[in-house]
């Protein structure tokens, strides 16, 4: 197994962490081996019980018991909908799924200090990733991110700094400083989907070891596409699985690349507006995966979807009413669902899963503000 160059199909050895290749393109992993049911190890109530479909030692393992998270059976607009409660991670989001795998990979190869940049969620999740590693870590966030994330951050022991501008003026800020220090930056670093590929195996082993008909993820970079990609990928080629899943992912309309490629019919970057959005865990305007994560979307007989802010804040509202706590970005999915079972496009007799990616209680001034929350005075 090597690293591959996306732009010109160089190859480098693995024994050598690097962020992207000569080329300055991004760099992937080719295909695993993966999973057979009889690879899991169901002693490890993690997703390292999936240690050996992972390209990583498990010997190496730096875990904080993240994956294995539950899958509830629910209703979402009058149709059966499994809730993959995704925020209940060590650090309240997704991007621990990836991280445990990233961090061991890195710490194995000998780096001792990392770079990274981040909304808020990653840099929770690689700050206690490095902490439980041993290692340094310096996360740039916006100045704009919110004050709760910021101090999950700090208190694992990241050296955090704020820049002004938008988050792609964070991650071109990072890039910059990448020559310092390593560039752990899970949007490039393919390590981190190899983590996020275990959503699919365990989506796959929770429903009987069958694949479900349709997979709705909120997506920013698209790290949820692909490790659904890879996961059930690998899956199919193994026997495992008779079809790929439907991948769907959910953008915010007011920053939505992959929306507008989609449309466009193209799997580059096409001219679009940019505007605010609450979803601020999926606020990229610039993604490095374009035709990785829109590819297997197309394939799958999915789509990319876009909704609106109101759609997102109805959405939350909806979700905290069943119980589900979770941020304005997670919400963003589920208002996807919305759409998709309006039009037709998900059904009633389908299986259906909405991956809920963060937990509201990172952001809970915004929610109290977007849904207009308080006590009544008794
Ligand atoms: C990071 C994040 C996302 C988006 O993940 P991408 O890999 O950028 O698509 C979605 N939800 C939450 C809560 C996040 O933190």
């Amino acid at each position: 197994m090597h690293y591959i160059d996306s732009l010109t199909g160089a190859t480098y050895p693995l024994e050598a962490p690097r962020w992207r290749g000569e080329s300055g393109g991004h760099v992937n992993l080719g295909d695993a081996p993966g999973l057979a049911r009889r690879d899991i190890d169901s002693s490890a109530h993690s997703l390292w019980r999936y240690r050996k479909a992972l390209l990583v030692d498990a010997a190496d393992a730096v875990t904080l018991g993240e994956g294995w998270t539950p899958l509830v059976a629910g209703e979402w607009d009058g149709a059966p909908v499994r809730f993959k409660l995704e925020f209940m991670m060590p650090t309240g989001s997704f991007k621990d799924r990836g991280m445990t795998v990233m961090v061991s990979y890195l710490k194995s190869r000998g780096v001792t200090e990392v770079l990274e940049d981040s909304s808020g969620n990653a840099g929770a999740s690689l700050s206690a990733y490095c902490a439980r590693a041993g290692m340094r870590c310096r996360v740039l966030v916006p100045e704009t991110a919110s004050y709760p994330k910021i101090a999950q951050i700090a208190a694992c022991g990241a050296d955090v700094v704020t820049i002004r501008g938008s988050r792609q003026d964070v991650a071109d800020a990072a890039a910059a400083m990448s020559r310092e220090i390593f560039y752990a930056s899970h949007n490039w670093q393919p390590f981190f989907a190899e983590g996020t590929k275990t959503l699919a195996y365990e989506l796959w082993e929770q429903l009987g070891f069958r694949a479900p008909d349709n997979v709705v993820v909120p997506v920013g970079y698209g790290a949820n596409v692909l490790g659904c990609d890879r996961g059930y990928s690998e899956l199919l080629r193994n026997g495992e699985i008779k079809r790929m899943p439907r991948l769907y992912g959910v953008q915010a309309a007011n920053c939505a690349p992959y929306y507008a490629a989609f449309r466009a019919g193209v799997e580059h970057l096409v001219p679009a507006p940019v505007g605010p959005t609450v979803a601020e865990g999926i606020a990229s305007s610039k993604p490095t995966r374009m035709r990785e994560v829109l590819a297997p979307v197309r394939a799958s007989g999915g789509e990319i979807v876009a909704v609106t802010e109101d759609e997102i804040v109805r959405a939350l509202g909806a979700l905290a009413k069943k119980g589900f706590y979770v941020e304005p970005t997670s919400a963003a999915a589920a208002a996807g669902v919305s759409q998709l079972i309006a039009r037709g496009a998900i059904r009633r007799d389908e299986t259906t899963v909405l991956v809920l990616t963060g937990s509201g209680l990172k952001a809970s001034e915004t929610i109290g503000k977007l849904l207009k929350l308080g006590a009544r005075s008794g």
